[in-house]
């Protein structure tokens, strides 16, 4: 008879849950899978076929590049077909940006890709990696009743939670609950059971289309974050950047800028170079509307499209992710005001 049980493959690239201390520097460095293994005898009691792959070399995520999301991405493409889910192990300082970009790299993806890692390593008595790691095996192996997998889309789960990977954002650099989504509800609790929040949830409108996969990711990219009485001189740098393509302006409250004429002029000149320039809100909760100060509104006649509530981890790797389409300007820009994987309200 077939063997039923869910096929999970566990991707681990590293991070604080694999790690271990160094025994000179006293300094937590990433340590290989068996380790991780070891130290959860529990995962056998789980009635799942586990596979597993693992970064040659496990990454603090501080070294994370789209090289290393484009291994991701053709691990979970070439796996795509035999696994009915994916784990990927990751550390958390730039685990929001992993799984924002996995969900453009990975268009029409209809399997659940569950990001997760912890605060302390799971070779310690206390540790938050053991119930990590088994919630997101559990998530990631949820079926609905007719069959299809719970969760499809990519996804961080963390400590109490499930969220939107493209929505999410680190928010605690040492409390359990280490991510947060202020524009987007959890996608699930994560409590005695594990609760969906089934109208959150990510369900394509049309007929599922075949996992397509792009690795070409554009980082002729920046953030530009304003603040009061930004230099002139910084801003014409950061525009004047070799190569520039794209930038995220973090702006004040619902999109807004200073009005000073340098400023809109420098900005205008960026754009009229063809910089695609995005304005994102530096409040935490929120949307830039464009139309509702007169200084957004300057800001918007300069050519700077709005990013509606977009994280900036959301907004920077969709940018380098448009960007390394190819696509003409003018159709980047249109792009990047739609919905393409349920990053934007
Ligand atoms: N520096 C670690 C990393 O991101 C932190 C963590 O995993 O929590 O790899």
């Amino acid at each position: 008879m077939a063997d039923k049980r869910p096929r999970i493959l566990m991707i681990y690239t590293g991070g604080t849950i694999g790690m271990k201390e160094n025994p000179v520097t006293k300094a937590l460095e990433p340590f290989d899978f068996n380790h991780l293994l070891d130290n959860v005898p529990k995962l056998k009691m789980l009635d799942f076929e586990i596979g597993h792959h693992q970064f040659k070399t496990p990454i603090d995520s501080s070294d994370m590049n789209p090289k290393h999301w484009g291994q991701i991405v053709r691990v979970i493409h070439d796996n795509y077909n035999d696994y009915d889910g994916f784990v990927v192990l990751h550390g958390t300082d730039t685990m929001a940006y992993t799984a924002s970009a996995l969900s453009f790299m990975l268009q029409d993806l209809t399997k659940p890709v569950i990001i997760t890692g912890s605060q302390l390593p799971i070779g310690e008595v206390r540790t938050d990696g053991e119930e990590n790691l088994i919630t997101a095996l559990q998530i990631a192996a949820a079926q609905d009743p007719d069959g299809r997998q719970t969760v499809r889309e990519v996804a961080i789960l963390f400590e109490n939670y499930l969220w939107r990977g493209n929505r999410s954002t680190k928010r605690s650099a040492d409390n359990f609950n280490a991510f947060h989504s202020n524009n987007y509800p959890e996608l699930a609790k994560i409590g005695l059971g594990i609760t969906f929040n089934r109208d959150a949830l990510w369900r394509t409108k049309a007929v599922d289309m075949p996992l397509e996969v792009h690795y070409d990711m554009d980082t002729n990219v920046t953030f530009l974050d304003l603040f009061p009485g930004i230099p002139e001189t910084v801003v014409r740098s950061v525009l004047n950047t070799p190569n520039l393509k794209g930038l995220v302006l973090k702006t004040f409250g619902a999109g807004n800028g200073p009005g000073e004429k340098w400023f809109r002029e420098a900005i205008k000149d960026a754009v009229d170079r063809g910089v695609v320039i995005i304005n994102i809100t530096q409040c935490a909760n929120g949307e830039v509307d464009p139309y509702r100060y007169m200084s957004g509104l300057e800001l918007a006649k300069t050519g700077v499209i709005p990013g509606h509530d977009l994280t900036s981890e959301a907004a920077i790797t969709k940018l380098m992710y448009l960007l390394g389409r190819n696509m003409k300007i003018e159709d980047v820009k249109h792009y990047m005001q739609c919905d393409l994987c349920g990053e934007m309200s």
